[in-house]
């Protein structure tokens, strides 16, 4: 069941995104060559619970006999698509691409965004997929408008990345938030046009493309958690939590310049 979010509690939701944005700035910055990987998530936990949030990934558990996952932030590097766990042992590597994503709730409404970023100096493939998959969510959140179906959003981001020879993961989606770090809808980044539920004003969703170089195929690793490409191909990862308004999409995990 989808559950409409009031313009109170999309401000509310706006809090821990604007938190979120600048907690994933705020790491960025540490991106580094030598860094490792535990070092970020430390301090992205740091910066959250600083600032009054809730993290919302460290314990979250997918199944009630499953492992939580135990940090922060997850860590995702090349050819690992998302729930990378930190390691006081990984260490960033010239050339390297990392997803940081990481969620939070500021009084009781979460918020959920990842960026990927380059170590060092990485080949143009490499860089060719990050332009893609982030211009991909762009293309994927301009279709989050009222009247709009939930999978005019999921072809927008599978059409533009397909177009450029690359693949979109279908075994992880995006999804609704609010109260909870996922609820309905899910958004799967693939789809046909004009297919799904009607947006309407009030739908709070975070859009997650995570794209792939080679098979859309993935592979989950001994930790249970970290999913990684069958092909070893690189993966890029991008997402923004989203409100549906009569005003267009709001980007809720933009950090406002003013
Ligand atoms: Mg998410």
């Amino acid at each position: 069941m989808v559950i409409l979010k009031s313009p109170e509690e999309i401000e509310k939701i706006r809090a821990s995104g604007q938190l979120i944005g600048k907690a994933l700035e705020h790491i960025g910055r540490m991106v580094a060559i030598g860094v490792t990987t535990m070092e970020l998530s430390d301090e992205a936990e740091r910066f959250l619970i600083s600032s009054g949030a809730k993290p919302a990934f460290k314990g979250y558990k997918r199944a009630r006999n499953e492992p939580p996952f135990p940090a922060c932030l997850c860590t995702s590097i090349n050819n690992e698509v998302v729930h990378g766990i930190p390691s006081p042992k990984r260490r960033l590597c010239n050339g390297d691409i990392i997803s940081l994503d990481l969620g939070a709730a500021i009084d009781g409404y979460y918020a959920d965004a990842a960026v990927t970023l380059p170590v060092g100096k990485i080949s143009q493939g490499a860089r060719k997929l990050l332009e893609v998959t982030q211009k991909s969510l762009e293309m994927g959140i301009n279709m989050a408008v009222p009247g709009k179906r939930l999978q005019d959003i999921s072809y927008a981001v599978q059409s533009y990345v397909e177009g450029f020879g690359f693949s979109v993961v279908r075994d992880f989606v995006g999804h609704g938030i609010g109260r909870t770090p996922h609820e309905d809808p899910q958004v799967p980044n693939f789809g046909k046009p004009g297919r799904g539920r009607r947006l309407v004003s009030g739908i709070v969703i975070a859009i997650e493309p995570m794209v792939n170089m080679g098979t859309h195929e993935v592979s989950i690793k001994d930790d249970k958690w970290t999913a990684v490409t069958a092909d070893n191909s690189l993966s890029a990862h991008f997402e923004h939590t989203i409100a549906i308004t009569d005003n267009g999409p709001q980007i809720l995990t933009q950090v406002s310049k003013n």
